[in-house]
């Protein structure tokens, strides 16, 4: 992981090589990466596999592997409201990769350091929660395979349990835990998923007043379900970040500074995480140096580069990706360049994105006939 250009155009030419509908894709397109793709700037014109692709009703994921079938070791699959997962063929030594990416953000995540208190199953019971068998291989649900990838302390608490087969948030054990630790500024974090999350403080709230855990606790989202769906829950709106972070500071007593926020997808390798900012009232996500992301035009898919524009997200993989075409994705979720070259609120050298969310209606019937692929069935 030294050169960004360099691996991601090796991950390139072998998924070339290796994944006859992304060469049939390619050649399409007129783009051959023996010839095409030289320099930096040619990433853009990489041609990128929708992830609606990758849905089970689109009937690709098999042509989507880059090795045989029988070689890899599960499908992984993510949440759907709709009964319609994408299903991405894995092998252990990309699902190391993941390991390797959070060991990188390590500064940021602060792993082991603290009493961690997860509003998620523990990894095992994600992982085989609605595990099937497809082709012989065993599906198990990409965020399981993010939270195995983790390695959560010894002690670490996760709120959620199974039920029989519904997950349920034991929200004793949560009151139980921030009346223990108020006013005590112990070192903790607070992870998972946010609906969760902002569903148990609302619950909370009318029952207890708030608490003080200090400025040594972190709130570390991931997951999405910020358009307030996330597997079988549905809410009825969906969650504003300023008013998650607003809410769950308050009535927790943790500085807003404090909460950070992952995005990724089934389809893709690297995580990219946001730190809040109270003057922008948003998440900024830094695009790691390990890691490419182009925001689309909605209509015309064309890359942007000004701050403030907007659109589909792409993120570009050199690592990870051996087992499936995954190096160039494109997925429907909106973004919003901050900057090009540095974040502007702790001024990080990086690329500064805001994540938008999952286009709605009419506009979404649009993207999918700009992607050229069905859209998820809402
Ligand atoms: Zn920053």
């Amino acid at each position: 992981m030294e050169n960004f250009f360099e691996d991601f155009r090796d991950n390139l030419l072998e998924q070339y090589d290796t994944c006859p509908a992304y060469k049939y894709l390619c050649d399409n397109q007129g783009f051959d990466p023996n010839i095409h793709l030289n320099k930096e700037e040619d990433m853009e014109s990489v041609p990128f596999i929708a992830t609606t692709l990758f849905k089970k009703s689109a009937q690709m994921f098999t042509s989507l592997l880059r090795v045989p079938l029988e070689t890899i070791d599960k499908w992984t699959v993510s949440s759907s409201t709709s009964g319609d997962p994408s299903i991405v063929g894995r092998r252990k030594c990309d699902l190391m990769q993941m390991e390797r990416f959070n060991e990188l953000n390590r500064g940021i995540f602060q792993p082991g350091s603290s009493q961690e208190c997860v509003f998620y199953p523990e990894p095992e019971v994600m992982k085989s929660y609605k595990s099937e068998m497809i082709y012989g291989k065993r599906t198990e649900s990409y965020m399981g395979n993010l939270l195995d990838s983790f390695h959560f302390n010894e002690d670490a608490i996760f709120f959620v349990k199974q039920k029989g087969n519904e997950l349920m948030v034991d929200l004793g054990e949560f009151k139980r835990v921030i009346k223990t630790n108020d006013g005590l500024s112990h070192h903790l974090s607070l992870r998972g998923s946010t609906p969760l999350i902002y569903n148990a403080v609302n619950e909370l709230k009318d029952e207890m007043e708030p608490v003080k855990l200090g400025a040594n606790v972190l709130v570390h989202t991931g997951g999405g379900g910020w358009d307030g769906k996330k597997g079988t829950i549905t809410m009825d709106a969906a969650i504003q970040r300023k008013d998650f972070v607003e809410c769950v500071s308050q009535f927790l007593g943790i500085p807003e500074e404090n909460f950070i926020d992952s995005y990724s997808f089934t389809e893709n390798s690297f995580p990219i995480t946001g730190h809040y900012s109270p003057k922008y009232k948003d998440y900024l996500f830094h695009i790691p140096k390990w890691g490419q992301v182009i925001i689309r035009d909605i209509k015309t898919l064309k890359p942007l580069h000004n701050p403030g524009d907007i659109g589909f997200i792409q993120m570009l993989n050199a690592y990870g990706t051996s087992t499936f075409a995954g190096a160039s994705i494109i997925v429907d979720d909106i973004g919003q360049i901050v900057s090009m070259d540095e974040c502007p609120d702790c001024k990080e050298k990086c690329m500064t994105i805001k994540i938008i969310g999952r286009v709605k209606g009419a506009e979404a019937k649009g993207c999918g006939a700009t992607l050229n692929v069905e859209g998820e069935k809402q």
